[in-house]
């Protein structure tokens, strides 16, 4: 930060704590800013030299000494290290030199060094994915209303605040209507704080009472309100507490708990061989073969664990997050990356998730008029056509509508002109039903800028998808009253508060007929996809408190309907098959009317015509067992509140389903947590459901949810795919080394160095590689998996000890016939060395052959994954060169092999290759013959 403030910026210290004690005028003055046009581009780079960016300098989570010496707690490297201090021991008191040992501790600390890497690394990736998810912010600079980045904030600046945001900066209220904030992240205190801009505080206020100012971190609940920042970054309250809401969390998944727990018995297991072999050597041979059978036993121990794994799996997980960022899905909690694979069902708004949320105004329906617009975009161009009128625009009855469509809007409909291209570009900024409404007036001439200079807002009861409803409360001083409301919403809820009409220019007491004439008009609107809004107003004399919306919107004049067409997404017909195929089911959610809902689910192929909807009312009505008996056959719910999605999900949940929901409002926010996967929306997605998700979609896209279990599907395939080559060979270097003594060879064949090497080398790059295995091309055509299955389930327990036992017959028939062979050889230790080149030789058939579980390797494209090929290359030339080189042969002690024997060591371990394949041959010919 420039300690030199800028001159004639600021009077006043701004890391005075007093903005409470002063006026909102007084703090913009104060400030340098402008309440209505805010800082200029100019203004902005001066202060944000002075303040730097507003952001939290990350907390202290581990220190970088802990996360170091976490890596040396694992139980397995413990282990490790038992064993290298024992075999140290045993070295030096033969006079050996320990290279045993010191190989074991040099492995030991880099696993460590590798595992503190890849953990800051992840540290930092995450830091990378909380930018990525970083709070955008509504501002006033240079007089244009703009969205920006969070961080981009500085003292001064105009922030617009709204339900559902998180507040980016300090700030002083300059206006708020029905504000209320949650500031339990800064006080602890439950309840939402009701703010009101236009108190001035005493000094000794303290934070949670002081109204009129709002913090960073805290979420707004409900309401509006413009406010000017005060303090960014660390000199805003939650950051001189110095606390974090983390907004990426790092949790283990169940897969890795698993692994944690796999490891431990692991070592239970290895350590109760290494009893065992010592106590039974001992019972057969007494204590003069002592050192011999601790060196088999401490070897064995070594061989059980899978000094690589922990390692592949991190990765894996890592590689999966970036696959899915790169396929718009960003992983928020790590476990979604593996059990997004599991989703039975997925639980999807519809308005710009399932379709594009392109709102366009296609239909209009007054008292006296019914008529279509034309035009694309949200451009104010294009035609009423109507029945025999020339001019609708100008009629009094549809000035009155597209009034209300404007002045009940906080949208804005923005304009920008190219004028290298001579192109102008007409955008929204807001929500694309309301830029709707602005387009539509647009087309009559009608503009906000215009209209609200002589109306201003004075009041509002905000819209909220419970109540399905907004109003607005403006000045209306030339008209009849001194006051006016303008209402709109679902039609239901705006006819039901109706008792007028608007004919003409002049409001007519509404009759029987009306209603049955409008809701039918409603129907129809909708049973073509078209989402309907209603619209009414009301002149008042004077402007009502907060909290009486249900009091004030009554007795409303009605004035019309409007009908947008909001098209799906052409890419969600195909997703929607997709899961269809996959075993998932896809359902939709919406606020929107039973009809609009059912025509754009059956364009979708999501229901078919006929099936039956379930709306909010009925939910509320039904007891949760008939609420969990319905749900396995409706596939869409309509007008249905937030607190409806939660009794859905978690019937969904009771009836054994693994549910993805996705939601964007604030009260989406439990029904997000419940679910199994939350999905919030990146682009109109509130902070308050990103915080509650486990992913967010950067593009809103349903597809995008198709895509990311797709992906997620792929991450748990390779992740069992490596865990059973890695542990197949395991058990095979166990058997082996421990058959060794047994059949009386006298010594073991494997050093622990050696098999360091095989388990971290020749098997741990193969592994790393098959975790980048592309999917297979049925990975969409299959049931989702029980995401509580064990690592083991479907076979792969047996599997891996089948294979280990095929290891092991192998290379113990290959040691046998070499030892033997070796008898009569000058060489006595050249069958060890053929025994460590077999198996790991033998390794890389069996990567190549794990590939796929059903496909033979003659079937797949061979150079689908090149990764895996350059891994046993390179493999294959490391273990080689153990052999032949000679500073390399002398430290792990192998013998050099002659052609012949390398073709021998070839031969064996290509049966295994060849038994994988004949495995996958014999399993297609048994689920033919079951079939
Ligand atoms: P989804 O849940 O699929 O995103 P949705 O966007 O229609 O559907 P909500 O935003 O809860 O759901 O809207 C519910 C209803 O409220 C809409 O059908 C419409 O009638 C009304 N509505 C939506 N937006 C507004 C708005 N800005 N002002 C007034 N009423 C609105």
């Amino acid at each position: 930060m420039n300690p030199q403030a800028p001159s004639n910026t600021f009077d006043t210290p701004t890391n005075t704590k007093d903005w409470h004690t002063i006026s909102s005028q007084k703090v913009v003055e104060l400030l340098n800013s402008n309440a209505e046009e805010g800082l200029t581009s100019d203004e902005v780079i001066q202060k944000r030299k002075y303040f730097g960016r507003n952001e939290l300098k990350q907390t202290e989570g581990r220190s970088k000494l802990s996360i170091l010496w976490d890596q040396f707690t694992n139980i397995m490297l413990i282990m490790l290290m038992a064993i290298a201090i024992i075999s140290a021991i045993l070295d030096i008191r033969h006079g050996n030199f320990p290279k045993d040992s010191i190989a074991i501790f040099t492995i030991v600390i880099l696993n460590g060094i590798l595992g503190y890497v890849q953990e800051s690394k992840a540290e930092k990736a995450l830091a990378a994915l909380k930018r990525l998810s970083s709070t955008q912010v509504k501002v006033i600079r240079d007089e244009i209303t703009q969205q920006l980045d969070a961080e981009e904030l500085v003292p001064g600046d105009i922030i617009l605040l709204e339900a559902g945001v998180q507040i980016a900066a300090d700030g002083h209220l300059i206006e708020a209507q029905n504000l209320q904030v949650s500031e339990s992240t800064l006080t602890g205190e439950a309840t939402a704080v009701i703010k009101d801009a236009d108190v001035i505080l005493g000094l000794d206020a303290p934070l949670g009472d002081r109204l009129n100012l709002v913090f960073k971190g805290t979420q707004v609940v409900k309401g509006r309100a413009k406010a000017v920042v005060t303090k960014t970054g660390m000199e805003t309250e939650i950051g001189l507490i110095a606390t974090m809401l983390q907004s990426v969390e790092i949790e283990p998944t169940p897969l890795q708990k698993r692994m944690t727990q796999l490891g431990n018995v692991l070592v239970t297991g290895s350590l109760t061989l290494v009893v065992l072999i010592t106590v039974g050597g001992l019972l057969k041979s007494g204590w003069q073969i002592f050192e011999e059978i601790l060196e088999t036993s401490l070897s064995m121990a070594v061989a059980v664990i899978p000094e690589g794994l922990p390692a592949v799996v991190t990765v894996t997980l890592a590689i999966g997050t970036q696959k899915m960022i790169r396929r718009r899905a960003l992983i928020r909690k790590l476990p979604a990356v593996e059990t997004l694979g599991s989703v039975t069902t997925i639980c999807s708004d519809k308005t710009g998730t399932l379709t594009q949320n392109k709102m366009i105004v296609q239909q209009v329906c007054t008292n006296s008029f019914d008529f279509k617009v034309t035009g694309t975009g949200y451009q104010p161009a294009g035609e009423f056509q109507g029945q025999n009128h020339e001019r609708i625009e100008k009629e009094p009855e549809i000035v009155k509508l597209l009034e209300a469509c404007v002045l009940c809007n906080d949208a804005l409909l923005q304009c920008s002109r190219q004028p290298e291209k001579k192109t102008t570009t007409w955008s929204i900024l807001g929500d694309p039903t309301e830029g709707a409404l602005l387009s539509l007036a647009g087309k009559a001439g009608i503009f906000k800028e215009d209209l609200e200079r002589n109306r201003p807002r004075l009041a509002e009861f905000p819209f909220d998808s419970e109540r399905k409803r907004m109003s607005v409360i403006v000045d209306n001083a030339d008209g009849e009253s001194a006051y006016a409301m303008f209402v709109k919403g679902s039609p239901e809820s705006i006819l039901e508060r109706s008792l007028y009409i608007q004919i003409n220019n002049k409001p007519q007491p509404i009759t029987e007929q009306h209603r049955q004439q409008i809701l039918d008009t409603n129907t129809h609107l909708a049973s073509i996809g078209l989402r309907v809004l209603g619209l009414a107003y009301k002149l008042l004399t004077e402007i009502p408190d907060i909290d009486t919306a249900e009091q004030n919107e009554q007795g409303l004049i009605w004035l019309g309907l409007v009908g947008m067409l909001d098209a799906p997404r052409e890419e969600v017909k195909q997703a929607v098959q997709d899961c269809q195929r996959s075993g998932i089911r896809p359902v939709m959610i919406t606020g929107d009317h039973p009809l609009t809902a059912m025509a754009i689910a059956s364009k979708l192929n999501i229901a078919g015509t006929g099936d039956r909807v379930i709306t909010g009312q009925e939910i509320a009505k039904m007891s949760p067992a008939e609420l969990e008996e319905a749900v396995n056959k409706v596939s869409v719910y309509a007008r249905v509140a937030p607190e409806h999605k939660l009794r859905i999900v978690k019937a969904l949940q009771k009836q054994g389903e693994f549910v993805a929901m996705t939601g964007d409002g604030v009260n989406d926010a439990p029904a997000l947590k419940q679910a199994d996967i939350g999905i919030a929306m990146g682009i109109t997605g509130t902070d308050v459901s990103k915080e509650a998700s486990d992913m967010v979609l950067l593009d809103d896209n349903f597809a995008t949810i198709v895509a990311a279990i797709e992906e997620g599907r792929v991450v748990y395939d390779n992740i069992r795919r490596f865990i059973k080559y890695i542990l197949g060979s395991n058990i095979g270097e166990v058997l082996t080394i421990g058959a060794a003594p047994l059949l009386g060879l006298g010594s073991v064949p494997l050093s622990p160095l050696q098999i360091l090497w095989m388990n971290l080398v020749t098997d741990g790059l193969p592994a790393l590689a098959l975790a980048l295995e592309p999917a297979e091309p049925n990975v969409m055509s299959r049931q989702p998996y029980d995401p509580k299955e064990s690592i083991f389930a479907r076979g792969m327990g047996l599997y891996m000890v089948r294979i280990g036992i095929i290891f092991a017959l192998l290379t113990i028939s290959l040691m046998v016939w070499s030892y033997n062979h070796d008898l009569e050889s000058a060489n006595p230790d050249h069958w060890k060395t053929m025994v460590f080149t077999t198996l790991c030789l033998a390794q890389m058939g069996h990567a190549l052959a794990v590939r796929s579980d059903t496909r033979l390797t003659i079937e797949m494209n061979f150079f689908s994954n090149p990764y895996l090929l350059g891994a046993i290359a390179l493999t294959t030339a490391l273990q080689i060169s153990l052999i032949y080189v000679a500073p390399l042969r002398n430290f792990f002690e192998t013998s050099i092999l002659s052609p012949t024997d390398l073709l021998i060591c070839l031969g064996f371990s290509l049966l295994v290759f060849v038994w994988v394949e004949i495995e996958k041959l014999w399993q297609r010919y048994f689920f033919t013959k079951r079939k």
